[in-house]
């Protein structure tokens, strides 16, 4: 045992004094003193808050979240939960697992929405992230050139992405991104000779780097990091949503299926619609294989119906008519539409082919005159949109009848 005037801290070397207490080893011949431990503390603190999980909700339940907000496209919203689900599981398990050498490396599986403008698939990734509560960026593949040529190069997508995670690096490399217009990257047939093509080729190049994992230098500008221009993030979890129309794909797993069963047993036509899109047809398509082979998980959207227009309409918690409601409501009104006006709205919104896109549109420019007039009138106390003449006494009628709408103060 040594003199308690002779005793050092083993960590910091300081002496035995009155200001420093200290804890001997149970064999009494070293020491900590209560600063050291203090730190130590603090190291295994900020180990542990490293290992911070993300809250991971069963497939079902990220699938009934997204029945809320997102009307009928069953099939992608089941791959999709399931697509997520197994990304922020492999993130937990590579997080828990990280120091291990021997533990099996889980490979990550980003996804492609394939389907019409309109039909979903931003709002689908959105909506996951915002459930997930983890930062969300959306990028136009079409704005994305090559590094080096005029245009925004692929590493904008995470700046996006850092500043909506508020600067926080951390935050960021568990977020989500959906680049839409992937289809209008593809190498086109005119361009496939051409040594170079900075908006094809070299953007799908540019993108697989990011997609598939690696550290991006991504230029910033916040109060976090004011004086420095790039910040490194690893994209190793960031899981990537890539979303496109893909006009004549159709055609070619089409012509791939007829010529496969050419000869005996050919198929039915009818058939064609529930075959799957294989990586091939993408490759054919025009996408690069690479970049094919790093979007695992693919999934159709199918162009919406004017019934899943008209339930567009109504149905979400934060549908049209619920927003046009609560608007109303202020002004101490109660609004309605019934289903006649219901479905000629949907009907003309899919006239002009930008699935529920258009309904805003359709629904606002029929609304404008009452907007316009209806607040400063005291004495209506409740509008229904139709398209029949429903004479009330109280009611402020819109008829609404495909061509032009009328407004009918009985
Ligand atoms: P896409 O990315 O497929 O072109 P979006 O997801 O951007 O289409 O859809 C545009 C808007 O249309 C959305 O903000 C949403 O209001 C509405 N919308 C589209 N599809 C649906 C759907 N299946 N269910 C509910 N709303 C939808």
């Amino acid at each position: 045992m040594q003199e308690l005037n002779n005793i050092y801290c083993s960590f910091c070397g300081r002496k035995q004094c009155d200001d420093l207490k200290f804890i001997a080893s149970p064999s009494g011949s070293t020491f900590i003193c209560n600063d050291c431990v203090k730190i130590c503390e603090n190291i295994l603190l900020e180990e542990n808050s490293k290992i911070e999980k993300i809250k991971l909700p069963y497939p079902s339940e990220i699938k009934s979240h997204l029945d809320n907000y997102v009307v009928g496209q069953d099939d992608a919203k089941k791959s999709l939960s399931v697509a997520v689900y197994n990304h922020y599981k492999r993130l937990n398990y590579n997080e828990v697992n990280k120091k291990k050498k021997d533990c099996v490396k889980i490979d990550k599986s980003n996804v492609l929405l394939i389907g019409p403008t309109g039909s979903g698939k931003t709002l689908l990734a959105k909506t996951l992230a915002q459930f997930l509560q983890v930062p969300f960026a959306q990028a136009d593949a079409t704005t994305l050139t090559e590094a080096g040529y005029v245009g925004e190069d692929v590493e904008s997508i995470l700046s996006k992405l850092l500043q909506n995670a508020g600067g926080d690096v951390k935050k960021a490399e568990k977020g989500i991104v959906y680049i839409d217009e992937i289809d209008k990257i593809a190498k086109k047939s005119e361009n496939r000779n051409l040594p170079k093509d900075p908006s094809g080729e070299g953007v799908q190049q540019g993108l697989l780097k990011i997609i598939e994992g690696t550290i991006a230098n991504v230029p910033v500008s916040n109060k976090k990091h004011p004086f420095q221009e790039t910040v490194a993030i690893n994209t190793n979890n960031i899981l990537f949503i890539c979303g496109g129309a893909f006009v004549g794909l159709d055609k070619i797993v089409e012509d791939r299926v007829s010529k496969k069963s050419l000869g005996f047993n050919s198929k039915n036509k009818d058939s064609n619609q529930n075959e799957k899109i294989r990586p091939q047809d993408l490759i054919q398509f025009g996408l690069i294989p690479e970049f094919v082979g790093r979007l695992p998980v693919i999934s159709s959207l199918n162009k919406l119906t004017n019934e899943e227009l008209v339930r567009i309409l109504t149905e979400p918690k934060n549908s049209l008519v619920k927003q046009y409601k609560e608007l109303f409501k202020m002004d101490g009104i109660d609004f309605s539409v019934d289903v006649t006006a219901l479905n000629e709205i949907a009907k003309k919104a899919n006239e002009l082919k930008s699935g529920a896109r258009g309904l805003r549109s359709v629904f606002e420019e029929t609304m404008l005159d009452t907007m316009y007039s209806v607040p400063r009138n005291t004495n209506i106390k409740s509008i229904l949109l139709s398209t029949n003449e429903i004479p009330t006494n109280d009611v402020f009628l819109i008829k609404y009848d495909n061509t032009n709408v009328k407004s009918v103060q009985n």
